[in-house]
């Protein structure tokens, strides 16, 4: 199983203008989090804020409006987990959702298992969503990737995206630059080589924009919980959705690319193991 554990997948798109006009992908994820906030399901979410230029800056987010200032990828490691204790002891949060990368969710699922350190912590966390994620940069090297591998200023970038073999930069004068993806492998974070989740097996929900069209996520539902809000949702008409078996390119990429990450960072899982160093 290179997805994981799920009950369901399905190819969605936000009906919230505003999350559409901010997301990276279908919305999915802040579509969650403001219904889950307005719905009292969840009392803060923690998402990584941008804090300007792309930077990242984990934040306990209480509002909708908060919720969408956060919107969007960035592409450089957030601690988000760092900000848990603070939700819950400073913002008094009880219903804590959390967004996060796979490695996140794995921590999160970890901490809930085994709270050393997160006492009265754990049974707050109330909904875990995962991004896809096949590789991150430290910021000084995304800046580099922008700036000199792209020629853009990171003042004029509006949005970065990873998709089709390439690295893409929107910029606030309406232009798209795109380098080849393997030009910016060196500036990769070395801790993303020995990491074989691609589809944050361990959340709810989990979503990415590869299998869907352009605009459109595809979602795996893992687990009860997950299923329950989402179907909610869609009920309620915050999600437009699509069966993954009728669009393209579909669940096989996802699954193909899954592998691939699996099979190459458990080979240098074993080189590294060889070398002594994990
Ligand atoms: C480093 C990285 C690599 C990725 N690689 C892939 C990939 O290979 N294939 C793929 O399909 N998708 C990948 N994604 C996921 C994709 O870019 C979108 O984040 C995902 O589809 C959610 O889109 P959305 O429109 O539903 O979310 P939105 O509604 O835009 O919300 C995104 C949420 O993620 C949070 N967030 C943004 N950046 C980070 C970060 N660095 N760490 C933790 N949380 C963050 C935001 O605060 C926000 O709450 C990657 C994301 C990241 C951060
Ligand atoms: S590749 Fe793995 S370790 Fe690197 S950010 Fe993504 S989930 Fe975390």
């Amino acid at each position: 199983m290179v997805l994981g554990n799920y009950r369901k997948i399905v190819s969605a798109r936000s009906t919230i203008p505003e999350v559409l006009k901010k997301s990276q992908d279908g919305g999915i994820v802040s579509t969650i989090f403001i219904y889950g906030l307005e719905n009292r399901l969840l009392d803060g979410v923690i998402v990584s804020d941008n804090g300007g230029n792309f930077y990242t800056i984990p934040k306990v987010a209480t509002t909708p409006e908060e919720v969408l200032e956060a919107a969007g990828t960035k592409y450089s490691i957030s601690p988000n987990i760092s900000v848990l204790k603070k939700a819950a002891r400073e913002y008094g949060c009880e219903k804590i959702g959390v967004v996060g990368t796979p490695c996140q969710i794995r921590a999160t699922r970890k901490l809930i298992k085994y709270p050393v350190g997160f006492r009265h912590i754990a049974d707050k966390i109330a909904l875990l969503i995962g991004i896809f994620c096949m590789e991150n940069f430290p910021y000084e090297g995304l800046k580099i990737i922008v700036e000199e591998l792209c020629g853009v200023k990171m003042d004029d970038v509006v949005k970065l995206d990873i998709g089709k073999g390439k690295f893409w930069v929107y910029t606030r004068w309406g232009e798209t630059k795109a380098i080849k993806l393997k030009e910016t492998h060196a500036f990769e974070s070395s801790a993303c080589h020995i990491c074989t989740d691609y589809t944050a097996e361990l959340a709810d929900i989990s979503t990415g924009s590869v299998g869907s069209p352009d605009g459109w996520s595809t979602v795996i539902i893992r687990t009860e919980k997950g299923e329950e809000i989402f179907n909610k949702m869609v009920e309620e008409g915050y999600f437009k959705i699509k069966p993954i078996e009728e669009v393209k390119p579909g669940l096989g990429l996802v699954e193909k690319l899954a592998k691939t990450k699996k099979d190459k960072n458990s080979k240098e899982i074993e080189h590294r193991k060889v070398l002594g160093i994990i």
